[in-house]
C-alpha cells in the first residue's frame, strides 16, 4: 500500500526537486526516442540495453552537460535517471498487454514539461524515515506532514509535485493482518449512486456531495480568462496570430506564471474536497456493512451524455466504487455488484413489478400493482440491498433478487 505524504521542503530542496524531476522526465524522452528509433530499425529494444547506452553517455554527451561543460546528472541521485527506464519497459509491456486483451490502449507518449507530472523516484535503500521527517539523498533531512501511517516494510518512493505542493509517496508492503480494520457494524446495505444526491442509502439516508466544482466554477471560469489573456499578448509579442505552431516558444511572464499557478491551486482544491469526500463515504459503507450492494454503472457511457457528463465527474462515481472494492478487502465486507442492466430504478421495491415507463427525471413514482408511492432512489438503493443479500444466501423478499448480480472480491484492486 501507499502513503502519500506531504512534504515541506527548504527553498533548495524545492529546487532540487523541480530538477530531478525534469531529469527523470528528459531521460523518459530520451529513452522514448530511441525506443522508438531502434525498433523502427526493426531492433528489439529493451530497458537494459538501452539504460547500459545512457550510462555510456550521460556525463559525456554535450546534450547531457551543462553551460560549464560539467555533467549535471552528477548533481541529482542516480535513482531519478534510472528509474524511467524500467517505467518504460512496464508502459510497453501495459500497452503490448491491452493491445492483446482488446482494451483500449495507448502507447507510452513524450512527456512535456508544465504538462506531465512530475515526479522521481527513491530506491528502499536511499532514503530513511525517522517519525515526521525523511532523509534523502543529496538533500539530507526533509521535514514531512505526517508520519508513515503503515507498518511493514518499505519497498520505494517517489516524490511528486500536485500545483506548488511536493510529496514523498511511500509504498509498503503491509502484512494483511496489519491491513484489517474492524468494521463497526454489521448491515446490509444498497447504494444508488446518483446526481441530486451523491448517495442514496437502502435506510433512505441521502448524501449528498460537496459539489466543489460548482462552487470553485465562477472562479475557475475568471482565473483560466485571466490566464488565456496572458497567453494572448505574449502570442501577439511575437507576432503570432491564431494557432500557435508545434515547438514554438512563447515569451512567459512573470505574471503568466502566477495565473498558471493559481489556477493550478484551484484545481488541486477542487480535486481534493472531492477525494475528501469520496474517501469518508466508502470507508464508512465499508466500516458499517458486511454487505454492499451497488450498481455496475456504464460511467463511460453516461459521461458520454454531456449534460450529465459534469456533474457525475464531479461527483466521482468511478472513483467510489474503486475505493469501496479496494476498502472491502481490509473491512471483509462483500461488495456486490448488480448487472448493469438490472433496472434497479424500475423495479417496485415492494412487489417487484417492473415500471417501464419510468424515466430520467421522475423523482418519485407510485407502482401501478400495488399502489405504494417510491423516492426514485431510495427505491433503487432498496433493491441493490435485495441483491446483496441475496448474495450472502439471507432470505429475500423478492422473487427478483437478481440471477446477475456478480458478487467481487477481486485482489487485484488492493493497492
Ligand atoms: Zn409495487
Amino acid at each position: 500500500m501507499a502513503h502519500s505524504i506531504r512534504l515541506d521542503p527548504t527553498p533548495a530542496q524545492r529546487d532540487y526537486f523541480v530538477r530531478a524531476a525534469g531529469t527523470a522526465r528528459r531521460v523518459w524522452n530520451w529513452a522514448l526516442a530511441e525506443w522508438l528509433h531502434q525498433a523502427a530499425l526493426g531492433q528489439k529494444p529493451n530497458a537494459m540495453m538501452l539504460k547500459k547506452q545512457f550510462n555510456a553517455i550521460k556525463y559525456t554527451d554535450p546534450v547531457w552537460l551543462d553551460a560549464d561543460g560539467n555533467p549535471w546528472l552528477r548533481s541529482i541521485h542516480r535513482d531519478a535517471h534510472a528509474q524511467p527506464f524500467a517505467n518504460l519497459a512496464k508502459a510497453w509491456s501495459r500497452y503490448f498487454e491491452r493491445c492483446r486483451t482488446g482494451e483500449r490502449a495507448y502507447p507510452p507518449c513524450f512527456k512535456k514539461k508544465g504538462r506531465c507530472k512530475d515526479s522521481f523516484y527513491l530506491a528502499n535503500d536511499k532514503f530513511k524515515l525517522e517519525e515526521c521527517t525523511a532523509v534523502l539523498p543529496k538533500i539530507g533531512r526533509v521535514v514531512l506532514r505526517e508520519a508513515l501511517r503503515w507498518p511493514g516494510k518499505i519497498l520505494g518512493a517517489s516524490v511528486s509535485r500536485e500545483a506548488d505542493h511536493w510529496f514523498l509517496s511511500v509504498q509498503v508492503e503491509v502484512l494483511e493482518k496489519a491491513a484489517i480494520r474492524r468494521r463497526t457494524a454489521n448491515g446490509i446495505t444498497g447504494v444508488d449512486l446518483g446526481v441530486s444526491s451523491a448517495a442514496t442509502l437502502s435506510g433512505g439516508e441521502k448524501i449528498t456531495a460537496p459539489r466543489p466544482l460548482r462552487g470553485a466554477l465562477r472562479r475557475l471560469r475568471i482565473r483560466s480568462r485571466r490566464l488565456s489573456r496572458k497567453l494572448e499578448s505574449a502570442k501577439v509579442m511575437i507576432g503570432i496570430r491564431g494557432r500557435v505552431p508545434k515547438g514554438t516558444r512563447l515569451p512567459v511572464s512573470k505574471n503568466r506564471t502566477k495565473g498558471a499557478k493559481a489556477l493550478a491551486r484551484l484545481h488541486t482544491r477542487v480535486a481534493r474536497v472531492r477525494r475528501d469526500f469520496t474517501h469518508k463515504l466508502t470507508a464508512r459503507l465499508c466500516r458499517e456493512n458486511q454487505a454492499v450492494g451497488i450498481e455496475d454503472l456504464n460511467v463511460k457511457g453516461m459521461l458520454a451524455n454531456v449534460r450529465l457528463a459534469r456533474a457525475i465527474a464531479d461527483v466521482g462515481f468511478f472513483e467510489i466504487r474503486r475505493q469501496l472494492l479496494y476498502k472491502a478487502l481490509r473491512f471483509g465486507t462483500r461488495i456486490v455488484l448488480a448487472d448493469r442492466w438490472y433496472p434497479s430504478s424500475k423495479l417496485c421495491s415492494t412487489c417487484g413489478t417492473r415500471n417501464g415507463e419510468l424515466t430520467l427525471d421522475e423523482r418519485t413514482w407510485t407502482c401501478a400493482s400495488c399502489g405504494i408511492t417510491h423516492d426514485r432512489d431510495v427505491n433503487a438503493a432498496v433493491n441493490l440491498q435485495r441483491i446483496a443479500s441475496g448474495a450472502l444466501g439471507t432470505q429475500s423478499a423478492l422473487p427478483e433478487a437478481s440471477p446477475t448480480a456478480t458478487s467481487v472480491l477481486l485482489p487485484e484492486y488492493i493497492r
